[in-house]
Order: C-alpha cells, then sequence, then structure tokens
C-alpha cells in the first residue's frame, strides 16, 4: 500500500503553518483517538498515520526534508510507519498540555494511556496441594498469600497527600527527556523515558508515612485459583498480575502456583491411570465374588469371577485421571493378589492337607489365559 501525502493525511496546504499543522492534528487525533473508538481498527490506523505525519511536519527539519524528496527522505532518520501507540501518546503533552487528558476524556484514560508507571513487582511461587479427587475433577482453591500489596494509605502512589506531588524538574511533567543528535540525514531526536520520575512526570515531594514512599506494604490477599482437572504434580499454574505488587504503582508480578500430590492412601498414580493392589482370599478366587474398590471418586463394586488367578488386572474403563490438554482418559487398573493365610488352626490345616495333592490344586499356568508379565505387557505397552 502506497503512503498517503503527509499534508493530505492532515487535510493542510503545503505551505500551512506550525500552528495550522498542530491544530489539523489535534482535530484528528481527537476524532480518531482509540478510547473514542474502541476495537476500531480503521480508526486506529488512521490515528497513527496522522500521528506520523505530524511526527515529520511538526519538526521543521523533518519537513524540510519531506518537501525534497518525499517519503523516501524519511527514511533512516525516522522510521516512518512503524510508531508505536505510546510513543503517539507521550508526544500529546505537548499539543494538548498535560492536564487535557485527564479533563477530557475522564481520570481513567490518563493512566492507560501513559506507559507503566513504577516499577513492575517480581513473581511469587506457592505451592497447592491437590488430592486425587481434586486433580482428577478440578477445583476451586481459596489460598492466602503473603506479598506485598498495595499501600491502601496513598493509593500505591508513595505519596502522603494530593499536595505531595510536584511536577517533575528534569521533564517539565512530560515523562520524556529529548536528545538531539547529528546524523548525515539531519538532526534527529531520540525521546527517553525521564530518567528522575520514570516516566511518571510528577515527582513525590512528601512520602506516604504507611509504605515510605513505595506504594505498597507486606500484607495478605486472599486468591481463588482455578485448577483445572488433569493436573499433575509438577505442573504450575500462572495468574497474571497476582504475584507482589510493584513499586509506585508498577504492574504486580505474576502468581506461579505449582501442584503438589497428596498421596492417596489406597490408590497409586500411573500416568493417566490409577492403580489399586486388591487382596482377595484363595476361597473368594476359587468361588468367585463381589468386592468393592477405591476409586478416585468414591466407590465401586466389581465382580471377581470364579476361578479369578492371582496378577489377574481389572479395567474400570474411564475411572482415571482426565489429561488437562486432551479428551483423553486413564482408567483404575486393579491388581488382584490371593491372600496366602499366615497362620492355620488344626482343623484349617487338615482341611488342607486333604485336597493339599489332588490334581485340581496342582498350577498349570499354560490353562491360564496369559502369564502376569505378559498382562503387565499388555497393560503399559
Ligand atoms: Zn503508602
Ligand atoms: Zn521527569
Amino acid at each position: 500500500m502506497s503512503k498517503r501525502d503527509y499534508y493530505e493525511v492532515l487535510g493542510v496546504s503545503r505551505n500551512a503553518s506550525q500552528d495550522e499543522i498542530k491544530k489539523a492534528y489535534r482535530k484528528i487525533a481527537l476524532q480518531y483517538h482509540p478510547d473514542r473508538n474502541p476495537g476500531n481498527k480503521e480508526a486506529e490506523e488512521k490515528f497513527k498515520e496522522a500521528a506520523e505525519a505530524y511526527e515529520v511536519l511538526s519538526d521543521p527539519e523533518k519537513r524540510a526534508q519531506y518537501d525534497r524528496y518525499g517519503h523516501a527522505g524519511m527514511r533512516g532518520g525516522f522510521s516512518g510507519g512503524g510508531m508505536r501507540m505510546e510513543d503517539i501518546f507521550s508526544n500529546f503533552g505537548d499539543i494538548f498540555g498535560d492536564d487535557f487528558f485527564g479533563s477530557f476524556f475522564g481520570g481513567s484514560t490518563r493512566s492507560s494511556t501513559r506507559r507503566h508507571q513504577g516499577t513492575r513487582g517480581s513473581n511469587l511461587r506457592i505451592k497447592v496441594r491437590l488430592t486425587y479427587e481434586e486433580m482428577a475433577n478440578g477445583v476451586q482453591k481459596k489460598i492466602k498469600v503473603r506479598k506485598y500489596v498495595p499501600c491502601d494509605a496513598c493509593g500505591g502512589t508513595g505519596a502522603k497527600d494530593k499536595g505531595s506531588f510536584q511536577t517533575c524538574p528534569t521533564c517539565g511533567g512530560s515523562g520524556q527527556v529529548r536528545r538531539v543528535t547529528q546524523t548525515f540525514l539531519g538532526q534527529m531526536q531520540t525521546v527517553m523515558t525521564c530518567p528522575t520520575c520514570n516516566g511518571e512526570g510528577t515527582v513525590v515531594i512528601a512520602r506516604c508515612d504507611k509504605c515510605k514512599g513505595s506504594g505498597r506494604v507486606y500484607g495478605e490477599e486472599t486468591i481463588y485459583v482455578d485448577i483445572p482437572a488433569g493436573v499433575q504434580e509438577g505442573m504450575q499454574l500462572s495468574m497474571s498480575g497476582k504475584g507482589n505488587a510493584g513499586e509506585h504503582g508498577g504492574l504486580a508480578g505474576d502468581l506461579l502456583i505449582v501442584v503438589e500430590e497428596e498421596p492417596h492412601p489406597q490408590l497409586h498414580r500411573e500416568g493417566l491411570n490409577v492403580v489399586y493392589d486388591l487382596y482377595i482370599s484363595f476361597p473368594d478366587a476359587v468361588f468367585g465374588t463381589t468386592v468393592e474398590v477405591p476409586t478416585i471418586d468414591g466407590k465401586a463394586k466389581i465382580k471377581i469371577p470364579p476361578g479369578t488367578q492371582s496378577g489377574k488386572i481389572f479395567r474400570l474403563k474411564g475411572k482415571g485421571f482426565p489429561s488437562v490438554n486432551s479428551y483423553e482418559r486413564g482408567d483404575e487398573l486393579i491388581h488382584v493378589n490371593i491372600w496366602v493365610p499366615q497362620h492355620l488352626s488344626p482343623e484349617e490345616k487338615e482341611l488342607l492337607e486333604k485336597v493339599q495333592h489332588s490334581p485340581n490344586f496342582q498350577p498349570q499356568p499354560d490353562k491360564s489365559e496369559k502369564s502376569f508379565f505378559e498382562r503387565i505387557k499388555d497393560i503399559f505397552g
């Protein structure tokens, strides 16, 4: 797309005065200001285009260069088209005066259009211990976090009261300092954030007693964390802006939540599957039975068919853990162990001796469908 002529963009003649250029830009900037055209891409483009035109035409050096060479003359010295919104807004102080946005668009605009003030707070890492049930189903956790919070006495500004601010003496309130350098294309201006006020435009002359001017105090915040279903030990969730408050009203850091697994008294986790070691008596294995087994969500009944071998694995489909990032879901694997009695009464001993050498009691592993190791291989692959 070819660039429009800067004079055309601002709607002024080629011999317009600086004052006319300024007025024209002011009008366009107001009309297409993003706060008045939220989400309107076309308005944003017009807004940027006008800012770029103004940047050039308001500077006699650049304007002369543009008049002679057109857009081609702008390369190198000026990054035409690449203006960032912050740069545009940061130049507004010159055109509109410092209190313009405060009075025109209402208080909130001013802070949102400015660079971020203060120093960003640090990230904070906390651990949250979850049961199997919580990891499988997701849970909302209420957590008290000890951290830096904005000082309520000064609203995070670090100032004693409203009268404790003074226009920054270094930048005169614009939040920026300009440096002029000579290049082969002529004078070039670089704009830097004012080092005295960190771009805030004001300095605090009397500090808040509570936070000693830092704008934050050590305190506590109750945070509700939504843990999604399917998390695992060691996974980390992050909540932006829930970490330590920044200094002087700076952005807060992030809160990083590390998942810790609370061991289950009877189950253990194998990836998405959950494994349960079931013990049944020898007669139950012979005659078959129904047993109750623990699951992540409670209990389930399973049928043990007659003649069940030790080492058999039953599978409860879908009773394992869900995956946090797919529709996959694990199973519960019930590993059968046959309990061998450790003590016998004389009668029991006598009974068993009767059948001890009976052919049906002799192991015949070839007749059972699969060996234990083959079954393990089937399941864990
Ligand atoms: Zn304070
Ligand atoms: Zn300053």
